[in-house]
């Protein structure tokens, strides 16, 4: 345990966090919605400064397909989200501190982390798997020695960040994928206690940083797979973010609480694709459908092959941000 940053007095002992958007007022000895901060005697405290996972994945894992793709990225978590979505598949990661259990994990400083990341050949360090918001300041003082050791930065994330948080991380982080669960007020309330506006606000605000930004929808069916709501979140992307960044619409399988629905049949996530496309996007993936043609990259002025994909392995691949077949400049980061 250790005390928390961003957060101030708002009432006697009671504390206001100002971590992510749901602003949490903490009275003493409570927790906030996430269940990782604590107010202790007037003073906010985080729980979740250990690592309760850690891996060396593919970049393409998170996924990002236009940044440093083919490269590793330590991946690590630490226990707790500040969402709670019925349909979570990392739920024994992310859910528990919600309950009111205290998050587990190994004592792994950012030293070590930004060592394990260089001794097994990685490019960059991604805070992910659960919600790295709710472990702010284990990300931040990981952040910072990882550029200073010439590693780059990726935060996978439901982008619920408070304004505050964003702007703290704004200098750290290099690139980003944030998950656009729906279009749907109602959806964000109903299944995942949380909001959908300040997640829409983040998106503008990550890409007015520069950071380089991918985008996930989980297609879920009878929840957020009509055409008209797909439609929108595609024109969102397109109109706010640019024809350029890249969307992932990815097949549901029944996980956690949502077992009352089959997966999303490949034809809609197809269709997915075809709307994504229609708004004018440039790069529109189809995800967890391992061997779908979806998967690769194709250049968007002339239809060639860039980057071959078939699960997290790479077949034919550019070296760099040009097509061969007509010079036309393909958006990402590759080198
Ligand atoms: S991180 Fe978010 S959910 Fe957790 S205490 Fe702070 S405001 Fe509440």
């Amino acid at each position: 345990m250790r005390q928390a940053s961003l957060w101030t007095t708002s009432d006697n002992q009671t504390v206001l966090c100002q971590l992510c958007s749901h602003f949490c007022h903490i009275d003493p000895g409570g927790r906030g919605r996430c269940g990782v901060r604590i107010n202790r005697d007037g003073t906010l405290f985080t729980l979740a400064d250990t690592v309760a996972a850690i891996h060396s994945d593919p970049v393409e894992k998170k996924p990002l397909f236009h940044f440093l793709p083919g490269t590793k990225t330590m991946s690590f978590a630490a226990m707790g989200c500040n969402f709670a979505c019925s349909w979570c598949q990392n739920a024994p990661l992310s859910q528990l501190p919600r309950q009111g259990s205290s998050p587990q994990g190994q004592c792994i400083r950012p030293e070590k982390i930004v060592q394990m990341a260089l001794s097994e050949g990685c490019d960059s360090i991604s805070y992910t798997y659960s919600e790295p918001t709710i472990f702010f300041e284990l990300m931040e003082d990981t952040a910072k020695l990882a550029h200073e050791a010439g590693l780059k930065n990726i935060m996978v994330s439901n982008g619920f960040q408070s304004p505050q948080c964003l702007h703290r991380l704004g200098p750290l982080m290099d690139a980003a994928n944030i998950d656009l669960k729906a279009f749907a007020e109602d959806t964000y309330e109903q299944h995942c206690e949380a909001r959908l506006k300040p997640v829409l606000q983040n998106l503008k605000r990550i890409k007015a940083f520069g950071w380089w930004l991918e985008v996930t929808t989980l297609v879920i069916p009878d929840l957020n797979d009509s055409p008209e709501e797909l439609g929108d979140i595609a024109h969102f992307i397109a109109e706010s973010l640019g024809v350029e960044t890249p969307w992932h619409v990815s097949r549901f399988h029944p996980d956690y609480q949502m077992s009352d629905r089959g997966p999303t049949p490949t034809s809609r996530i197809e269709q997915a694709v075809e709307i994504g496309k229609n708004a004018g996007l440039q790069f529109v993936y189809a995800g967890n459908i391992a061997g779908h043609m979806s998967e690769s990259t194709f250049c968007p002025n002339c239809g060639e092959m860039l980057i071959e994909r078939r699960g997290y392995t790479l077949g034919k691949h550019i070296p760099g941000a040009v097509c061969p077949g007509c010079g036309a400049a393909v958006a990402g980061v590759f080198a």
